[in-house]
């Protein structure tokens, strides 16, 4: 059983970078029946803000990644923070330090000046004398000799000397405690077994296993996945398009494809493409995602959403495809989406793209592509057939795809005409030229008298253009 946990910092968008992590996280614990545990990492309170946080328990909730009992707010735990760090101070594990900005600064020049690392210089490790008006922050006595060594999951040994590292603070001289503090805190508390986290955090973990020792909690494994590019090569950022998760959803995708092209995004499993939950939960492991960074393709992504379009059924789509028709604006009964929906399910890599191809049904024609006019509503011809059409339509009782394909069939008999001079201007005449589905079937997916009220708008149209 591995507990494993997602821990963001609601300071921005959750992007597409962190939902990896989450479900790298989730499915580690997952396969070995372990929890998911969710932390708010919100002790930057300048930065934080709920509707960051609401993105994040929407977006996860969207992707079925549930979390295991409650969320942690760190926010929510600041005395507890506050009181091991008192009790810290108090054995002698940490300390209060009274350095202002300017004096740390000119430490750091100094230091640079003499070709050194700039670094905290231990002045108040072993006390000092409290500088009046000063607000002390609280920093962490970190091991002067020795090293620190970790096997990362994913890069392997990773061995840093502590004289490389500092004193780092560990309480803010607001009061609030740092990252690198709640997070062993929490990571220890939780039970967390494997910490799982964007590589950008690599050079925190040291600091973080000195902390584990220093207060006699057992270390958990880590894993730090690469980060994500763009196809320039830079970082994934918002110049690529969308990164935040919901941004996905608004545009159509759907979480099943989401979570396949994050899972292989890193990770392999042979050269298979396509994977079920039970599948990835089955294959995955951490310690076979790649090292090197991994490169976004929004051209795959849309390839895994058309293969989802397809195999998904109409139950699962039409909720989502409704959202998009309120977004679109368009005005489309449900019964009438449904019924549509199984014709578009093959054509469309977005469900927005497939809302916006279906627009026709509750819109008439605003006007018809040049092109098409052309080829398809040629002269006094084309308008004959459609009001012949219109007349035939009218004395349906049942206007239903079979029986639409009957009358069309013998019109075009009786006339001794091709298909297509039927075909073309009535299928314009309904769609304005928008993708739709064989012509009977798109027809009946309208009511009678809006082809007959479409057919007539038509007509006059080729009228006035005599
Ligand atoms: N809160 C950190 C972040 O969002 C993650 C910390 C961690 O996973 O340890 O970058």
């Amino acid at each position: 059983m591995t507990d494993t946990r997602f821990a963001p910092s609601p300071t921005g968008d959750l992007h597409i970078g962190g939902v990896r992590t989450a479900l790298y996280c989730w499915l580690q614990a997952k396969k070995t029946h372990g929890n998911f545990r969710l932390r708010i990492e919100d002790t930057d309170q300048q930065r934080s803000t709920q509707a960051s946080t609401q993105v994040i328990l929407d977006g996860l909730a969207w992707l079925g990644l549930h979390h295991d009992g409650e969320v942690i707010y760190q926010s929510q735990r600041f005395t507890h923070y506050q009181q091991i760090i008192a009790k810290m101070i108090e054995q002698g594990l940490a300390y209060h330090c009274w350095c202002s900005a300017e004096e740390l600064e000119a430490m750091r020049e100094a230091q640079k000046a003499r070709g050194e690392k700039p670094r905290y210089n231990g002045k108040y490790r072993n006390g000092g004398t409290p500088v009046e008006g000063v607000n002390p922050v609280v920093r962490f006595k970190n091991p002067l000799s020795g090293v620190v060594t970790f096997e990362d999951k994913v890069r392997g040994t990773i061995t840093i000397s502590n004289n490389e590292l500092d004193d780092f603070i560990i309480q803010r001289s607001d009061g609030s405690p740092t990252y690198n503090f709640c997070v062993v805190i929490d990571d220890a508390e939780q039970g967390i077994d494997l910490v799982i986290r964007g590589d950008d955090h690599i050079n925190n973990t040291p600091k973080q296993i000195n902390l584990y020792q220093a207060l006699g909690y057992e270390i958990p494994e880590f894993a730090h996945v690469p980060m994500i590019l763009g196809d320039d090569g830079k970082r994934l950022s918002k110049r690529h398009g969308a990164t935040n998760v919901l941004d996905y959803r608004n545009e159509g995708y759907l979480p099943q494809a989401i979570l396949n092209y994050l899972v292989r995004l890193g990770w392999s499993h042979g050269d298979q493409e396509i994977f079920s939950l039970e599948e990835m939960i089955d294959y995955f492991s951490i310690k076979d995602v790649h090292s090197a960074a991994a490169t976004f393709n929004t051209e795959k992504l849309r390839w895994l959403n058309q293969h989802y379009l397809k195999e998904s059924s109409p139950e699962i789509l039409i909720e989502p495809l409704m959202q998009q028709f309120r977004m679109l604006d368009i005005q489309i009964k449900h019964e009438k989406a449904k019924q549509a929906l199984i014709h578009y399910q093959e054509r469309a890599k977005t469900l927005k793209e497939m809302a916006e191809n279906m627009r026709w049904i509750a819109q008439a024609p605003q006007h018809y592509p040049e092109k098409a006019v052309k080829k398809a509503f040629k002269g006094a011809e084309s308008s004959q057939i459609l009001d012949d059409m219109a007349n035939e339509f009218a004395q349906m009782t049942e206007f239903e795809a079979d029986s639409i394909h009957k009358i069309i069939e013998q019109y075009v008999e009786a006339n001794n005409l091709g298909f297509g001079k039927v075909g073309q201007p009535l299928r314009l005449a309904i769609t304005g030229g928008a993708p739709s589905p064989d012509l009977h079937i798109s027809l009946a997916l309208l009511e009678k008298n809006e082809v007959i009220k479409r057919l007539n708008n038509a007509i006059a149209y080729i009228e006035s253009m005599k």
